[in-house]
């Protein structure tokens, strides 16, 4: 196959996209990632979206074998924010000029359908920002309710496209169950975000070209691909981290097949270590997620082990994000933009 030319085309077959996977050569992957970097510019411009996220509560119900906010993980200390507390933080972040909030959570009950519509609601009056919910798997009439209340995305993360490998990590839950819900909420009219985990323990090069694919057949507006992180207290903890090079070819090759969609940049692993947002916004992704979730709280929200952003305050991330971004418009037509 001719990289140069498969890199042009419009649409990508399975083996095709497993071909670019298996790309190796920095060369290569050097191609990879500039067409990816032409494509975001042609398709979604030089901005850069932040996407601020408040993770309001770690009580979760489910045992997802990967998370650290598993219910099993008795050792984490646990909490949960007031509806006041993330009203008031939310409006601080639109303060700083962000127009998408993600609000984010375990799947906590606690919060109930009244409950969180009286926050999106009250978010809406106060503020004009966008709001992403992602509580995991609720029902349906929530759903519904939500919508009505002023909620404009939901992030629900398919996390595989290997049925069996779902149903390994997820005792209590089944892919078509997540997929049902994601059709469900498409329907309703949400902007829909999802996406896999990069590197899990016994997913294969063809898993990862499934996950492109179903992203695809999915219309996501928010394509989210993260690497896994061995999390303490998990039965995942002693295995190997997802790697860095291949996040940022299925990156690179999520913006091929989606050229418009919004991607975001490797947003897991540690994402104050130097560079590595940069690169993921230098091969086809636009969007950056940033923790604005107010102390005491940041530390607590471990679902993988080594948050370092939790120690830093948050206003005091996004302005090193800021910077950081910034410096790209001399590499990419990258250009910071807080939209
Ligand atoms: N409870 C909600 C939202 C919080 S978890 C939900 O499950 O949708 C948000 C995401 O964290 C999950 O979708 C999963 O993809 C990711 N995640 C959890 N543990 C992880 C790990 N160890 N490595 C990488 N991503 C992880
Ligand atoms: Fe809970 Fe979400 Fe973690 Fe699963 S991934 S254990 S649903 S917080």
């Amino acid at each position: 196959m001719i990289l140069e030319k498969l890199l042009c085309n419009d649409t990508f077959t399975r083996d095709e996209i497993i071909f670019l996977l298996n790309l190796r050569e920095e060369k290569d992957l050097n191609l990879l990632f500039k067409r990816a970097d032409i494509v975001r510019h042609s398709f979604t411009g030089d901005s850069i979206y932040l996407n601020g996220l408040i993770e309001f509560s770690n009580y979760c119900t489910q045992n997802c074998f990967y998370c650290g906010l598993r219910e099993d993980n008795f050792k984490l200390s646990r909490y949960r924010m007031s509806p006041d507390e993330i009203i008031d933080t939310a409006w601080k972040i639109s303060k700083l000029g962000i127009s998408t909030i993600t609000l984010q959570s375990g799947e906590d009950f606690h919060y109930d359908s009244d409950l969180i519509s009286f926050i999106i609601y009250s978010i809406k009056q106060k503020t004009d920002v966008e709001i992403c919910l992602s509580l995991g798997e609720r029902g349906y009439d929530e759903y519904r309710t939500w919508k009505i209340a002023g909620a404009d995305k939901y992030l629900l993360k398919y996390e595989t496209s290997n049925e069996k490998l779902y149903a390994a990590l997820h005792h209590n839950q089944k892919l078509d169950e997540r997929l049902k819900h994601l059709r469900f909420l498409s329907n309703l009219g949400y902007k829909l975000g999802s996406g896999s985990i990069v590197g899990l323990p016994n997913q294969n090069t063809e898993d990862l070209a499934d996950d492109l694919l179903l992203s695809n057949e999915l219309g996501l507006d928010l394509v989210v691909y993260a690497p896994f992180v061995p999390s303490e207290n998990t039965p995942f903890a002693n295995h190997d981290a997802g790697n860095l090079i291949s996040t940022l070819k299925v990156t690179s090759i999520a913006r091929l097949i989606q050229k418009s969609a919004h991607i975001s940049s490797v947003n897991s692993i540690d994402s104050s270590e130097i560079g590595v947002v940069e690169r993921g916004l230098v091969s086809g992704a636009n969007i950056v997620f940033t923790d604005l979730t107010p102390f005491p709280y940041r530390t607590n929200y471990q679902y993988y082990s080594s948050k370092i952003e939790s120690n830093n305050s948050p206003v005091d991330c996004l302005l090193d994000l800021q910077k950081r971004i910034e410096k790209l418009t001399n590499q990419s037509s990258v250009r910071m933009e807080i939209i």
